[in-house]
């Protein structure tokens, strides 16, 4: 009997291969800003507003179909975390999400970092992952062979805050060049202060830091800013910046970093943007805060148009999205 000769249900060799593109960013790791140059955030953010057109128009695509999210969360998340799956499975991909519930994961146990991460990569296509040790997505990335995206390392870095919050910079006021940004608060320990300021480097800005005493910059990033030939000055008073900013980027203190509490009491109530303070602020610019706020800035706020904080939020989904689509290499 003569056999058929039944057809591969697969053919390896003549597939096409996936849609890739030379943004650069393709099967990388995202852990510190300092990836990102002019041209990467030209690109992520063109993808972001078509990610946002995609949203308001069609809800979801498919783009990701068929993809697998990691997202693995040591330390508390809302918004990165539920933008993380949200960014994903509005692209038709999906999450297995060890976040709030690490502490029912093997984690627990005594599990390394390093064979948590082994694991997740044999299931995912990509790995989230949110620490509370400065470098350790860097570690993650070492380990793993598919993509770590950096949800937070500690009072390190929070490179994808960073960008969704230049985006938002961008969106709200037309452009970058030429404005002033104040940043308020936790300048220490407030990782997204770290990123946002290292991505402004590339931009021609004035910058304002306002905080506490015992909770400025640290010197290496503000050295990296004086090396960029940056206009910057430190005050402790927010009533000295308010009347000539542009962007008012306000944090909270980051209670979880302090091992002298009575230090946190100290300084936690420093800062609180009230309806008083912003009728001597320009009628163009925006107040933004990475959230959670916890009393810096006074709910009556909220009504006022510059209050961009929510908006931020909306466009954190869009910048995950065009990440996400970046890393996993689909256009
Ligand atoms: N959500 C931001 C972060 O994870 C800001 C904060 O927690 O204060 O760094």
């Amino acid at each position: 009997m003569i056999m058929e000769k039944i057809p591969p249900l697969f053919d390896f060799d003549t597939m096409p291969e996936p849609e890739t593109f030379s943004n650069g960013l393709t099967g990388q790791d995202i852990i510190s800003v300092s990836q990102f140059n002019l041209e990467k955030l030209r690109y992520i953010f063109e993808r972001a507003r078509e990610m946002r057109e995609l949203v308001e128009r069609r809800g979801s695509a498919d783009l990701l179909k068929g993809k697998i999210e990691a997202a693995l969360f040591y330390e508390p998340s809302t918004r990165t975390s539920a933008s993380f799956i949200a960014a994903m499975e509005r692209l038709g991909g999906s999450v297995i999400p060890i976040t709030q519930g690490v502490q029912f994961s093997s984690v627990s146990k005594g599990e390394t970092l390093a064979d948590t991460i082994r694991t997740l990569e044999q299931y995912a296509d990509v790995i989230v992952l949110r620490h509370p040790k400065i470098g350790a997505a860097q570690v993650a990335a070492d380990y793993a062979d598919v993509p770590v995206i950096n949800a937070g390392d500690g009072a390190g870095e929070h490179p994808t805050q960073a960008l969704l919050d230049l985006f938002t910079i961008r969106e709200e006021l037309g452009h970058v060049d030429g404005l002033r940004v104040a940043m308020v608060g936790d300048l220490r320990y407030g990782r997204t202060v770290h990123s946002l300021t290292r991505l402004l480097r590339h931009f021609d800005i004035s910058l304002r830091f306002v905080s506490p005493e015992i909770l400025r910059l640290p010197l290496t990033v503000m050295n990296e800013v004086i090396d960029a030939k940056i206009d910057v000055r430190e005050t402790h008073d927010v009533a000295d910046v308010i009347e000539n900013v542009d962007v008012l980027y306000v944090t909270r203190v980051q209670k979880e970093r302090f091992t002298d509490l009575a230090q946190y009491e100290e300084v936690k109530n420093q800062y609180e943007i009230t309806p008083e303070l912003m009728a001597r602020a320009k009628k163009k610019m925006v107040v933004m805060h990475p959230l959670p706020r916890v009393g810096e800035i006074h709910y009556s706020v909220d009504d006022d148009p510059r209050a961009a904080y929510f908006r931020q939020v909306r466009n954190g989904m869009y910048i995950r999205m065009a990440l996400l689509a970046a890393v996993l290499g689909k256009a």
